[in-house]
């Protein structure tokens, strides 16, 4: 990346951050040289290996569409599922992966859908897991009340 200024062949990132599209990153460069400041935007790809070895683009579109029957009659809105695809793909690009198996896509939605609805996230771990048996289930809710006690709940952590 070429300062803009003085063309010196290098610079330093200072600062980057992902738009809220989540499709480009801004990063914010200091040239060593002339110690001037320049914002670039880089837009990276992010591709999926499916479990069949077809590499298709990263879609949010999809983690929705995968989440969505877990969420069934569940109080999660249209609105919560963008916000979970766009933490999901956030996640992921923060890795700095640029490709990624649909395993790891799955990975990645598993915490920010228990956040979401607990009931909803059993769902989608039971089948992105493969439960396949009640032990399987009882772990996994054993977990979720390990982190999530019932009640005294008011542990400060959240305060503003
Ligand atoms: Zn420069």
């Amino acid at each position: 990346m070429h300062c803009p200024f003085c063309r010196h062949s290098d610079s330093r990132v200072i600062d980057s951050r992902t738009s809220d599209d989540g499709l480009s990153i801004r990063r914010r460069r200091q040239c060593p040289e002339c110690g001037g400041r320049f914002t670039t935007v880089e837009t990276s790809s992010l591709s999926v290996v499916k479990r069949s070895g077809v590499v298709e683009p990263f879609s949010r579109e999809k983690v929705i569409a995968g989440v969505r029957k877990a969420c069934q009659g569940r109080p999660v809105t249209d609105a919560d599922l963008a916000v979970l695809a766009q933490d999901v793909e956030e996640a992921i690009r923060q890795t700095g992966a640029s490709q990624l198996d649909a395993n790891e896509i799955g990975l990645a939605i598993l915490g920010p859908l228990r956040e979401l609805d607990e009931v909803a996230y059993l769902r989608f771990a039971s089948v992105y897991q493969a439960f396949d048996s009640l032990e399987d289930f009882e772990g996994a809710i054993a977990q979720l009340r390990t982190d999530h006690p019932r009640g005294g709940t008011d542990d400060g952590g959240d305060a503003r």
